[in-house]
C-alpha cells in the first residue's frame, strides 16, 4: 500500500473547484507535513456546464468551511438571497379554483412550543375562521420573502440572520471565484483536454494523458469532468442507473433576460412555475434573470418547449435565442472505485428541481476529505462513500419526485404519468402511506443520510395539499392552547419582522459595498 501524497482532480467546474478549495484547506494543517499535493486540470476548450444558480443553505456552512466570506460571494459572483421555492401551478393548472402556489421556506418550523404540524392539521392556526398555507402558519418566512425584504439586517453577521437563507449566483462567476482562491489556498491549476487515461496492472488509474502531452500521474483521481464521466465512467466502467422512468425530465432550454427596470425589486426565493410537460425556474440576481424550461422530451418537443418558455418570460426574451442541454437524469451507485473518486455530474444528476446538485457535491467533497485514505488504503473509504452517496441519492429522489406524485394535475400527459403508481419509489410509497394517517415525525428520517430536512418534507407535502388523516389520533396532541398562542406569535412577530428587515436589493447593495 502506497500512501497518498498526490491527488489529481480532473475538471474545473463547480465540483471540481469546490472539491478542491475543501480538501485544500482541510488538508492544509497535514499537507505540509505529509507533503499532499493537489493539482487541477481542466479544458480551456470543453466549458463548464453553467447553469446551476440556485443552492441550499449548506452552501452558507461550505463557503465559511473554505474561507470565502459571504460580502465577497455576493459581490463577485453576482448573487443574490433565497430563503426558499415558490411553486406556482404545481397542485393544480393556472386558472383552477384553489390556491395557485405554496411555498418552501429555508426557516424551520417555530420551535418554541409543540411541534406545529399536528396542531396546523387539528385546524388551530386559522386565523379570521381562515386556515392559513402551512408554510405561513408555522414560520414568518413568506411573509418576509413576498414583501421583498431579505433574510438579515445590515448588521447581522457574515452567513447569520434570523431568517434561514441560501444563495441564488451566476454559476460561471462562481467556478472563476472558487478557482482563484483554490489557487490561494495552494491547488496547482493545469491547463489541459485529458484524451486517454492509464491504468495500472491492478486496474487502477496510474495517470491521465492531455492532448497537448502531459502526462498526470497521482495516487488519487477525482473524477469532476461533469456528464462525460471520463474516468469514472468511461475509463473505469461505472454502470450508471437512469431515472427516465421516476423523473422524467431530460432536457432544460435555458436564457438569461434583463429586468425591466435596473432597479426592479428581486425576489428573494426561486420561482418554479409547473408546464404542460415540466418546469420552468426563474431566478433574480443583481442584473439578470436566469430563466429556464425543464421538460420531458417523451412529452412534448423542443419546438413546443420553446413556445412555452416565451409564452412565460413575455417581451424580454425577444430575439433571444436559449440555450438546449440534455440532461442525464440519475447516479452510478459506484462512484469510488479503486483509486476514483466521481464528484459533481460525472456521479449523479436528479434534476435542477430543489437545488440537489451543489448540495450533492458539498456532502462528496466533506465525506472524502473526512474520509481521506492517507495511507492508500482505498477499499474500506470506498465501501463507505458508495453505501453513504447512495443512500444520499435515494432520498433525493423520492423528495423530488414527491413533488410530481402529489400534483393533482390531470392536464397533460407528463403529470398523469407522474402520478403512475409505477414511476413512484416504493421507499417514496411507503412513506406517504405512512403520512396517510400520522404527519410526518423526525424519526422517519436518518439525519445523516438526508440531503432536505423533515420540515423541508413537510412544507412540500402539506403545499402539494397531502391529506393526513388525523381522526384516531388527535389526541396524542394535547398542548392545544400553547399551540394556538404560537401560531398567533408569529402572526404577530412577522408583522415586526418586516419593520426590522431591509429591502432585499438594498441589503445585496451594501453587501457588494462592503466588500
Ligand atoms: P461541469 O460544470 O460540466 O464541469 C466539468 C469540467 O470538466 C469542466 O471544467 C470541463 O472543462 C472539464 N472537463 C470535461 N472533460 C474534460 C477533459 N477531457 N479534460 C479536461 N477537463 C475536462 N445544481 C444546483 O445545485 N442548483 C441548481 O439550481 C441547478 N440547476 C441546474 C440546472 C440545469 C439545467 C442543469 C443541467 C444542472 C443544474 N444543477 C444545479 C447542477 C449543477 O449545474 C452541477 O451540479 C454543477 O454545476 C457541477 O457541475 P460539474 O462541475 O460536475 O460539471
Amino acid at each position: 500500500m502506497k500512501a497518498v501524497k498526490n491527488v489529481l482532480i480532473v475538471g474545473g467546474g463547480t465540483a471540481g473547484w469546490l472539491t478542491a478549495c475543501f480538501m485544500a484547506k482541510h488538508l492544509s494543517s497535514t499537507r505540509e507535513r505529509e507533503g499532499i499535493q493537489i493539482r487541477l486540470v481542466e479544458s480551456k476548450d470543453i466549458g463548464i456546464i453553467g447553469v446551476g444558480e440556485g443552492s441550499f443553505p449548506s452552501i452558507r456552512g461550505t463557503l465559511a468551511a473554505i474561507g470565502v466570506d459571504e460580502a465577497r460571494f455576493i459581490k463577485e459572483c453576482h448573487g443574490t438571497f433565497k430563503q426558499g421555492i415558490r411553486f406556482d401551478h404545481w397542485v393544480r393548472p393556472a386558472g383552477s379554483p384553489g390556491a395557485d402556489h405554496y411555498f418552501h421556506p429555508f426557516s424551520h418550523p417555530s420551535q418554541r412550543g409543540p411541534e406545529l404540524l399536528p396542531y396546523w392539521l387539528k385546524g388551530l392556526a386559522a386565523r379570521d375562521g381562515q386556515q392559513p398555507a402551512f408554510a405561513d402558519a408555522v414560520t414568518m418566512q413568506k411573509c418576509i420573502a413576498d414583501a421583498s425584504r431579505g433574510p438579515k439586517r445590515f448588521a447581522d453577521k457574515d452567513f447569520l440572520g434570523p431568517m434561514n437563507y441560501a444563495y441564488h449566483f451566476d454559476a460561471g462567476r462562481l467556478a472563476a471565484l472558487l478557482s482563484e482562491h483554490g489557487q490561494s489556498l495552494g491547488v496547482n491549476r493545469i491547463l489541459g483536454t485529458v484524451e486517454h487515461v492509464q491504468l495500472d496492472d491492478q486496474g487502477a488509474i496510474a495517470a491521465v494523458h492531455t492532448q497537448d502531452g502531459q502526462v498526470l500521474a497521482a495516487d488519487l483521481f477525482i473524477d469532476c469532468t461533469g456528464f462525460s464521466a471520463g474516468l469514472i465512467g468511461k475509463t473505469l466502467g461505472s454502470p450508471f442507473k437512469s431515472l427516465n422512468d421516476v423523473l422524467f425530465v431530460d432536457r432544460a432550454l435555458a436564457l438569461q433576460v434583463p429586468y425591466a427596470k435596473p432597479d426592479a425589486p428581486i425576489p428573494s426565493y426561486t420561482i418554479s412555475s409547473a408546464q404542460e410537460a415540466g418546469w420552468i425556474w426563474d431566478i433574480g440576481l443583481q442584473e439578470r434573470r436566469g430563466t429556464g424550461y425543464v421538460f420531458s422530451s417523451r412529452h412534448t418537443d423542443e419546438a413546443r418547449a420553446e413556445q412555452v418558455l416565451r409564452n412565460y418570460i413575455g417581451p424580454a426574451a425577444d430575439g433571444m435565442t436559449p440555450r438546449l442541454l440534455k440532461l442525464n437524469v440519475g447516479y452510478r451507485e459506484t462512484q469510488w472505485i479503486k483509486n476514483c473518486v466521481a464528484i459533481g455530474l460525472s456521479g449523479g444528476f436528479i434534476e435542477p428541481l430543489e437545488s440537489s446538485g451543489i448540495g450533492l457535491i458539498e456532502t462528496a467533497a466533506y465525506l472524502l476529505t473526512y474520509l481521506f485514505p492517507f495511507n492508500g488504503e482505498f477499499d474500506a473509504v470506498a465501501t463507505q462513500f458508495n453505501q453513504h452517496m447512495k443512500a444520499r441519492y435515494e432520498r433525493v429522489v423520492d423528495f423530488v419526485k414527491m413533488h410530481f406524485s402529489l400534483s393533482q394535475r390531470t392536464d397533460s400527459a407528463f403529470w398523469r404519468d407522474n402520478r403512475d403508481v409505477a414511476s413512484i419509489p416504493e421507499s417514496l410509497q411507503e412513506k406517504l402511506k405512512m403520512w396517510s394517517c400520522r404527519p410526518p415525525h423526525r424519526m422517519d428520517f436518518i439525519a445523516d443520510l438526508e440531503m432536505y430536512p423533515p420540515s423541508s418534507w413537510q412544507f412540500v407535502l402539506y403545499g402539494m395539499e397531502f391529506q393526513t388523516d388525523m381522526a384516531n389520533n388527535k389526541f396524542v396532541y394535547p398542548q392545544d392552547q400553547e399551540a394556538t398562542q404560537e401560531f398567533q406569535m408569529i402572526a404577530q412577530m412577522a408583522q415586526r419582522a418586516l419593520a426590522d428587515l431591509p429591502d432585499h436589493r438594498k441589503l445585496v447593495e451594501h453587501l457588494c459595498r462592503a466588500a
